[in-house]
């Protein structure tokens, strides 16, 4: 397909390389470009490290590539609804875009704090977007006397990074034995964990949040579920992401909080299974079978699958889900906070085992390998991210757990549970 009309909803970083890709394949039609918020696409890494810090504006972050792109755009422009029969994309304003293929990259929110009314009290924060970080840094600049975290996750991490690097006091809580569990386990959490306390975070791993209560329209403390309160008058909200997929109710599409399902070419499935050829998906929106990890459905939240993911799907939509094939970018993922550049590559969900395989982790620069049943699935890098690459095969092959690379300073790999959450049934 080189002419005709392909509309791409979401106008943030899947849709941008989406789009970029389409017009680098080939593609000489219409573009158009809905985005709900008012920005041209922007970077959201920056916003919980270098925004809070100050040391980049929030209206800096925007994308590079954006002004060349040949597109029409819609901003602050709500996708409402999906008339898959009548090929048209419809927005909130009443306007009905047809086409002939539609990309779907709405993306993520941030999970907001549950009890409506209290996540509505002054102080009380999430971090998705431009909008929240400026809001955020915003409220920082005041001086909180205490900021608290609700979440130890890799947003709620690297939030407490930077706002202690401003110098304010600073706790996090969270229901899990220690930082980045879900992620990484608690053998390299627990790591993190004595990082964070050393910069001097106050970590009340194991204990949860019950309610958050105001005076006065602002947010004054936090009541833990085991009893007693923390005070605190800027609150950080770090619950996770709800997939943005309301709109398309109505559409057929199986899509819930968790993603929109599509197939390994990215196109749409329909509840019963069956892919759409004119519509696909990409990015934190999408969840897809990933072939080194048995077809398993995986939803990423991570900007280098936001990128290849939309690559993969332009080609699809150009060429056919045959001559892209099976979307099988590897896993990959970056972070820093406390002074730690940590990367992972793969997966590490349902591992069994981890084993430090490089470095040290009292040197503050190690590589960590996580194996299930006897082969490897994923690998962490801390303050490493050049021992990393060699990983890759070893992953993607689901070599012998622990992998030897026979690297000069690798200690005897002694794996370990790796103390991740157990996996649903
Ligand atoms: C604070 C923060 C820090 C991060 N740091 C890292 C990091 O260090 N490393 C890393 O790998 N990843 C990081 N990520 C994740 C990475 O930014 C995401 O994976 C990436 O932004 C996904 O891109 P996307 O285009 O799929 O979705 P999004 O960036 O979520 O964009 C989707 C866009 O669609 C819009 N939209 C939603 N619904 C509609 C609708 N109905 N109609 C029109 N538009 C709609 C949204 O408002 C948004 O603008 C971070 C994310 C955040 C929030």
């Amino acid at each position: 397909m080189r002419d005709g009309t392909i509309v791409v909803a979401g106008a943030s970083l899947a849709a941008l390389r989406g789009a970029e890709a389409l017009r680098a394949g080939g593609f000489a039609g219409r573009l158009v470009l809905v985005g709900d918020e008012p920005h041209l696409p922007y970077d959201r890494p920056p916003l919980s490290k270098h925004v809070l810090t100050g040391e980049i504006a929030p209206g800096a972050t925007t994308l590079p590539g954006v002004g060349a792109l040949r597109a029409e755009w819609r901003l602050g422009a709500p996708a409402a609804g999906l008339d898959r029969a009548g090929r048209a994309l419809l927005l909130a304003g009443g306007e009905r875009l047809p086409f002939d293929r539609l990309l779907i990259a709405t993306g993520a929110r941030a999970r907001p704090w549950p009890e409506a009314g209290a996540a509505a009290l002054a102080g009380v924060h999430t971090l998705r977007g431009r909008d929240d970080a400026a809001a955020l840094a915003a409220g920082l600049a005041a001086r909180p006397g205490r900021v608290l975290i609700l979440g130890a996750g890799f947003i709620g991490c690297e939030v407490a990074s930077s706002i202690r690097a401003l110098g304010l006091p600073v706790t996090v809580v969270d229901p899990a034995p220690s930082p980045l569990t879900a992620a990484l386990g608690q053998v390299i959490g627990g790591f993190v964990a004595g990082r964070m306390e050393a910069a001097g975070i106050d970590l009340r791993m194991g204990a949860e949040v019950a309610h958050l209560e105001g005076g006065d329209g602002r947010v004054r403390r936090a009541r833990l579920a085991g009893g007693g309160t923390i005070a605190a008058d800027l609150v950080v909200v770090a619950l996770g992401a709800v997939r943005n997929t309301e709109w398309l109710a109505g559409s057929g599409l199986d899509a819930d909080e968790g993603g929109l399902s599509c197939d390994g070419a990215c196109r749409a499935l329909d509840a019963a299974g069956r892919p759409d050829d004119a519509v696909f998906a990409a990015g934190d929106v999408a969840r897809f079978p990933h072939p080194v990890y048995d077809n398993r459905p995986v939803a990423l939240e991570h900007w280098g699958n936001a990128v290849a993911q939309a690559a993969h799907a332009a080609r699809a939509m150009l060429e056919g889900p045959e001559a892209a094939g099976p979307y099988a970018e590897m896993p990959a993922f970056w972070s820093s906070q406390f002074g730690l550049n940590i990367k992972s590559l793969g997966l590490t969900e349902g591992a069994d085992a981890v084993a430090i395989v490089q470095g040290d982790p009292r040197s503050a620069r190690f590589l960590a390998v996580y194996g299930r049943e006897g082969r490897t699935i994923a690998a962490v890098a801390v303050n490493a991210g050049r021992w990393l690459p060699a990983y890759a095969g070893a992953i993607r092959e689901g070599a012998p757990f622990p992998p030897i690379t026979g690297g000069a300073d690798q200690p005897h790999p002694d794996p370990v549970p790796p103390g991740l959450p157990a996996q649903a049934a």
